[in-house]
């Protein structure tokens, strides 16, 4: 049997770092024509995709004591979690929540790498497993579509281009609906739907944007929203390390790479890399995973499918392309949970303990209780001196709260002005003015503390302490 393997491995340039993967030498765009992945990985991800299009376009419906689950109201500074309202003044709440997340991302990159944009990215899912899927549907797989590309506009281009084109606007359409619930929630979203469209110009221009946004990106900017516009795809190069678990070309083993030749006998060459091309041609982003980590690689698994499919068909093992370090492609280390890792997981349980308790002991009603300014204090009658506060509340339930007042520490009274209580209408705020009256016997420094609870009929439900003004000596 004649030796027959064709060596073409090049020396490895970086070369290929000088510009994008889909990006030409002249700077034009590369059309990346990605061939339909099959494989253990690809059906897996197409089975969590539907769990997640599940999740995307349900939980808009779901609603927790009229209150959406979710709500992320930007205009208004109005969001909902879990069913429980965070107004600005909870804006520490939310931003620990933000950053809790920030760090939570910085640990999973160093340890997992993009695992989060192959696996569960919205932008990934939807492009790979929807808008690209019926791609395949409509146009063929990427052999088709190259020949389209290049065919001259007859009627059978111009019907399937059509069609392609309805089908990706009317779900971008659909998705920019869903995703305007998640801002306004679905009962806005119905009264948009089903009143004169007169009533909701603003409404219905934020759907238009919205959909028009989403088709540009599915249709024409696709992969490029991962290269150039993804904050967390930058990001990568600083999170980062040689021991992070990425998709992985395993070098040791299929270099030097050459063709597989009719007649090739075992110990012909010494790499298992056939230089097939099919990881590349089923890339997404349209890079060469042998190259090394890129920028460009989402994580997708596509090439690790396309791989193993090469090597179940010559007969080797699978897993020349396969979730590894770089450390343990080099040295055959195993995963590593590094200083650096320890340091984010011991950061991210310290502000995840603080978020906890931030969010157990939020109350439903917040109160700011201050003294009026320019005044000071007033006499009362012969033996009483008066203070004049502002009450200022925040209802975050669904109820409207009257909230009463009682002096909870000495002796003294409560007087409203105007009023016995002060409403404070649900989800909304309330205000009132009222006095604290004390005894001028009480009184024995120039500022008294004073604790005031505040109470829905019998039941507490907040405290708040200020201080109370008198003159500097009364009491004699
Ligand atoms: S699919 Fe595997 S064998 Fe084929 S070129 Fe890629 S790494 Fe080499
Ligand atoms: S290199 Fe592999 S994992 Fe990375 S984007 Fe391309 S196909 Fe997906």
């Amino acid at each position: 049997m004649s030796e027959e393997i064709e060596h073409l491995n090049e020396p490895l340039t970086e070369a290929f770092r000088d510009r994008i993967g889909t990006v030409d030498e002249k700077g034009n765009r590369k059309w990346v024509y990605a061939y339909k992945p099959k494989g253990k990985f690809y059906s897996i991800r197409t089975f969590l995709s539907i769990f997640y299009f599940v999740i995307f376009f349900g939980l808009p419906f779901i609603e927790i004591g009229g209150r959406p689950l979710f709500l992320f109201n930007v205009p208004e500074a109005r969001f909902i979690l879990f069913g429980k309202v965070f107004w600005p003044q909870d804006f520490f709440i939310f931003g620990l929540t933000m950053v809790t997340f920030i760090f939570f991302i910085i640990l999973f990159t160093a340890a997992f790498g993009r695992l989060f944009c192959g696996w569960a990215c919205p932008q990934t899912n939807f492009m790979e497993m929807m808008f690209r899927k019926i791609e395949f549907w409509i146009l063929g797989d990427a052999g088709a579509q190259k020949q389209l590309a290049k065919a001259p506009w007859n009627g059978n281009k111009i019907f399937k281009y059509s069609v392609k084109h309805i089908v990706f606007y009317a779900l971008s359409f659909v998705i920019a609906n869903f995703f305007l619930a998640y801002i306004i929630g679905m009962k806005n979203l119905e009264k948009i739907i089903t009143e004169p469209f007169t009533e909701h110009i603003g409404g219905l221009s934020a759907i238009m944007v919205f959909s028009g946004v989403f088709y540009a990106v599915y249709a024409f900017f696709r992969e490029q929203a991962c290269i150039v516009v993804c904050p967390y795809g930058r990001l990568q190069s600083v999170l980062l390390d040689r021991n992070s678990m990425i998709v992985a070309y395993d070098y040791k083993r299929g270099e030097p790479r050459g063709h597989l030749k009719k007649n090739q006998e075992d110990g012909d060459h010494t790499g298992d890399c056939i230089d097939c091309n099919q990881c590349v041609r089923v890339c997404p982003t349209g890079i060469d995973i042998r190259n090394g980590v890129q920028m460009e690689c989402v994580g997708c698994t596509a090439c690790i499918d396309a791989c193993d499919n090469i090597m179940d068909k010559i007969g080797k093992p699978k897993g020349l392309i396969r979730y590894a370090s770089e450390n343990s492609i080099e040295s055959g280390e195993s995963l590593k949970y590094t200083v650096r890792m320890k340091m984010y997981t011991l950061l991210l349980f310290v502000v995840v303990s603080i978020l906890s308790f931030l969010l157990l002991t939020r109350k439903d009603v917040d109160v700011t209780i201050m003294r009026t300014p320019g005044i000071m204090y007033q006499e009362m009658g012969t033996d009483s001196i008066a203070n004049l506060y502002n009450l200022k509340a925040i209802n975050k339930t669904l109820q409207d709260v009257p909230l009463t007042l009682k002096l909870e520490n000495g002796i003294g009274r409560i007087q409203t002005v105007g009023f016995s209580y002060i409403n404070v209408v649900k989800e909304g705020q309330g205000s009132g003015s009222f006095f604290v009256i004390l005894p001028k016997t009480a009184i024995k420094e120039r500022s008294t503390h004073i604790v005031l609870g505040l109470y829905q009929g019998d039941k507490k439900i907040a405290s708040a302490k200020t201080n109370f003004l008198g003159p500097i000596k009364v009491s004699d």
